[in-house]
């Protein structure tokens, strides 16, 4: 079994004919490491978890996921999905259905999983997060922060392989924004494998093994947070890092 939980060979893609998004992007995510792409808005980011999770077909190049090849056409694209999680911006999550339905759903239905032993552990993921006493809220009833707490609460639900988070905070209030980046700091030192994307740079710094910072579609700079947010070695990097002010978040 290869040591990689992902990987990714010279994957390239383009919406439209000549304008790449993604132009040979190669990467690997090995298990329990947390790596965090940051990098402009628009340098393709969220195309590139898209891609991961097979949302996106890519054009060339190829993704494997414990050592297989998963982006080919008779491959079973719900039950690769199933270990590669997925957790967006926005949470999601299904209106007229309580919390405790929503997360229980895809268990249920694309799992087919022991029903008891399902409930057992989206019982103790919910009180992991604090949101136990609402299982039985409906998603309006909860703030943001909640709801994306929910959010991961169902992702987790499915035991992903690996879980890609795409700025999951950034339609957050601040005050919410610590109480979700909590739950990932957790998640990271449990030893979950993580590819996040997010505009925080100082919980890119502390929960990340490795960043990478895209721009225009491509890699431009890979490196260890100390290394990389410390010392940038290109133009880009230095000019888009230039742009946050480092407030110490206190996580
Ligand atoms: P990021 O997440 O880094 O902000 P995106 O991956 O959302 O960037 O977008 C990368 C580029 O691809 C942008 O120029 C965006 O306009 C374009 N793009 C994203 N999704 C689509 C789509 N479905 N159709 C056409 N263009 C798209
Ligand atoms: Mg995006």
């Amino acid at each position: 079994m290869s040591e990689y939980v992902l990987q990714v060979e010279h994957l390239s893609k383009s919406f439209e004919k000549g304008k790449a998004v993604l132009q040979d992007v190669s990467f690997s995510v090995k298990k329990g490491e947390v790596v965090v792409i940051v990098g402009p808005s628009g340098c393709g980011k969220s195309t590139f978890l898209r891609c991961l999770n097979m949302l996106e077909p890519i054009d060339e190049g190829n993704i494997y996921l414990n050592g297989t090849v998963i982006n080919r056409k008779d491959k079973n694209v719900s039950k690769i999905r199933e270990k590669i999680g997925m957790v967006f911006q926005s949470y999601d999550l299904f209106p007229h259905m309580t919390i405790w339905k929503n997360i229980l759903l895809a268990p249920k239905l694309v799992q087919k999983r022991d029903k008891q032993e399902t409930q057992a552990q989206a019982e103790q993921l919910l009180k992991r997060v604090g949101l136990w006493e609402k299982k039985d809220a409906f998603p309006r009833q909860l703030s943001g922060g909640q709801k994306q707490r929910v959010a991961i609460v169902r992702a987790l639900l499915m035991n992903p392989e690996v879980l890609l988070l795409d700025e999951i905070t950034a339609s957050l209030d601040p005050e919410m924004v610590r109480e979700v980046l909590q739950v990932v700091l957790e998640l990271a030192k449990e030893g979950r494998t993580m590819v996040i994307v997010t505009h925080e740079m100082e919980f890119a710094r502390a929960v990340a093994d490795r960043v990478i910072f895209m721009d225009q579609g491509a890699i431009v700079e890979e490196e260890k947070p100390g290394e990389f947010f410390r010392y940038p070695k290109t133009e880009r990097a230095k000019k888009f890092l230039n742009t946050f002010h480092f407030e110490a978040l206190e996580i």
